[in-house]
């Protein structure tokens, strides 16, 4: 018996069984159930995404002896010919090989003949942008006024190369690459009705090796199911197909993670035993990186494709944004010099180790011990990355999901996520404390500056007093806490605090804002400072037009934001990290891009 291979045996025979493509089945489908036919579709796109086998079905679903409809029956004779590839009204023409003009008028010399075992003529075209002139000229004049007994499927990979008469005269398509999950899943369907084993890792990597072609995945499957003589497996595809798992990658990744350089090179090593393309490595790494950096954007990870798993999920945990994006960047630049390396083996090293010295901050964790927590040991340069968030991560302890191994495979239960109960936390990242002393905090904690609320049923005298303990200092701390609307909080942050007396709180406000000060906005500031002082007081402003000594909390704010501003600037130009960056890649730093946390 011969071998049927399975791109043949599992083409698809009706429109509900082809992978993807839906815009493009949706409007033949409504189509053929209502009559209402376009005498000629372009379809564009790269090859084995299914032009072919619509063109059959399209073909079956007009010539089905049971009626013309979307879903043919698959039994009679015109059926199983399309299905056999006999059907004689089925004409399939592979322009690139038939450009000539002669070619072309053999054809649609045909066309003006009756079908002979149906109710039409089906032409598909294969690779039609690759006829020549005249030959589109013939076949304009037959798609200008075509018999009524036929049907043009065009089908091309470069539909720019068309003439636009001709385009104008087709309802054009453009047929999607198929995505890794839409063959994956294929794959695993059609390995169930085969009744062969597999891993899911391992139909991952033919579906992202297959580009978006359904025929290519097929066929290294096939070529898959020979190499494996029974179970498809992931050991068995990565050989096959010279790629790497997604194991090995998570396990360079956690060993940069680890900053673990034994066992990056150990791993290296391994790879490069297995006869892996380093190339390959690469963009695999990159692949993780790309999808490490799209856990952390987004937190629910519910949307999150399934094999994002447990791994990637801790590995986004670990690394913080900018080191992604920075690995990412060395990655990149490592493949685009692999070409001068003295050979792939060291370009790659040398690009993981580089990966490993640009990461900023030491994180202690061998595989097989557990982990060690350094955040304390870390505490004081913590203050720096803060301040340089930009480039430094925060320290963090690290240790894998499942002990020391990171095991991924198909069976990998929910649980698997989980550290094991002995374990440490799976990841402490510790919080940077602020880089400005509380002193410079802008709530008010310190009871020295801190206004006390009035008890109730106090007596006026006391009152006074109360009023008389408000200074130009905790003033603005009283001012920062109200509650107010944009106005008067505009006013309340340009007043500075002269004296109070019984009840009347006297404040200045610069000349040229002077218009802050309208009665709107003085009486929702008094109320707002009344309430919060539980006790009614009167706001009497006076101008002033000495701007530069006032102690207004806006003022306060701004040299505050002054000070942090000049601090972030003097960390990140003293940090040996971004030294180091600056030396590798040629830097500069622009200082008007640093930010203060
Ligand atoms: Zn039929």
């Amino acid at each position: 018996m011969s071998y049927l291979v399975l791109a043949r045996k599992w083409r698809p025979k009706k429109f509900a069984e082809v992978v993807g493509q839906q815009h493009v089945l949706r409007a033949l489908i409504n189509g053929l159930d209502q009559d209402r036919l376009h005498h000629a579709f372009l379809f564009a796109g790269t090859r084995g995404v299914g032009k072919t086998t619509l063109a059959r079905i399209f073909a079956k679903s007009l010539n089905c002896e049971q009626g013309i409809s979307s879903t043919p029956c698959g039994e009679c004779n015109s059926c199983v010919e399309v299905d056999n590839g006999r059907f004689v009204d089925l004409i399939e023409v592979d322009a690139a090989s038939r450009t000539k003009v002669d070619d072309t008028r053999e054809l649609l010399d045909n066309v003006q003949y009756a079908p002979s075992r149906g109710r039409y003529k089906v032409y598909l075209i294969d690779e039609v942008h690759m006829l020549s002139t005249s030959s589109f000229n013939a076949l304009l004049k037959t798609l200008e006024e075509p018999p009524p007994h036929v049907k043009f499927l065009f089908a091309t990979t470069d539909p720019q190369k068309l003439p636009v008469t001709i385009l104008s005269r087709c309802l054009q398509f453009n047929l999607r690459r198929l995505d890794i999950k839409q063959i994956s899943d294929h794959l695993a369907f059609i390995l169930q009705q085969e009744n062969i084993d597999f891993e899911a890792e391992a139909l991952n990597q033919i579906a992202f090796a297959a580009d978006g072609s359904m025929r290519d995945a097929l066929s290294l499957l096939d070529q898959a199911i020979a190499f494996s003589g029974g179970k498809v497996t992931t050991e068995i595809v990565s050989q096959m197909l010279g790629s790497v798992s997604q194991q090995q990658l998570v396990q360079l990744l956690e060993a940069l993670a680890a900053k673990d350089a034994k066992s990056l090179l150990i791993y290296i090593d391994e790879l490069a035993s297995l006869g892996r393309d380093f190339v390959v490595v690469l963009d695999g790494l990159m692949t993780s990186l790309q999808r490490i950096a799209t856990i952390q954007l987004i937190a629910d990870t519910e949307s999150l494709d399934q094999q994002d798993d447990a791994a990637l999920q801790n590995l986004a945990n670990v690394f913080s944004a900018e080191t992604v994006q920075l690995l990412y960047q060395i990655a990149l630049h490592g493949k685009r010099d692999m070409p001068y390396a003295a050979d792939p083996r060291s370009g790659f090293e040398m690009t993981l180790l580089r990966m490993l010295s640009f990461q900023p901050q030491a994180v202690t964790f061998n595989a097989g011990q557990p982990p060690v927590k350094k955040s304390q040991a870390n505490s004081e340069s913590a203050p720096v990355s803060a301040a340089v968030s930009s480039s430094v991560e925060p320290a963090a302890t690290y240790s894998p999901p499942s002990g020391s191994t990171v095991t991924h495979s198909t069976k990998a239960e929910p649980e698997s996520a989980e550290p094991p109960p002995s374990a440490p936390a799976k990841l402490e990242v510790k919080e940077p404390p602020p880089v400005e002393p509380e002193s410079h905090s802008i709530v008010v904690t310190n009871t020295s500056t801190e206004v006390q609320p009035k008890e109730t049923a106090h007596s006026n005298s006391d009152d006074a007093s109360q009023l008389l303990n408000l200074t130009t200092a905790n003033w603005t701390a009283l001012i920062a806490q109200l509650k107010l609307s944009a106005f008067a909080r505009q006013l309340a942050d340009h007043c500075a605090y002269l004296r109070s007396d019984k009840n009347k709180i006297y404040l200045s406000v610069a000349s040229e804002l002077q218009h802050l000060a309208n009665d709107k906005s003085v009486a929702k500031l008094q109320a707002a400072v009344s309430k919060q002082l539980q006790f009614e007081v009167t706001l009497v402003f006076t101008e002033t037009t000495d701007t530069e000594n006032v102690p207004t909390l806006a003022a306060e704010r701004a040299q505050q934001a002054a000070e942090l501003q000049q601090n972030a600037v003097d960390a990140i130009h003293n940090d040996p990290v971004v030294e180091q960056i600056k030396n590798a890649f040629n830097a500069r730093i622009i200082d008007t891009t640093i930010k203060p946390l």
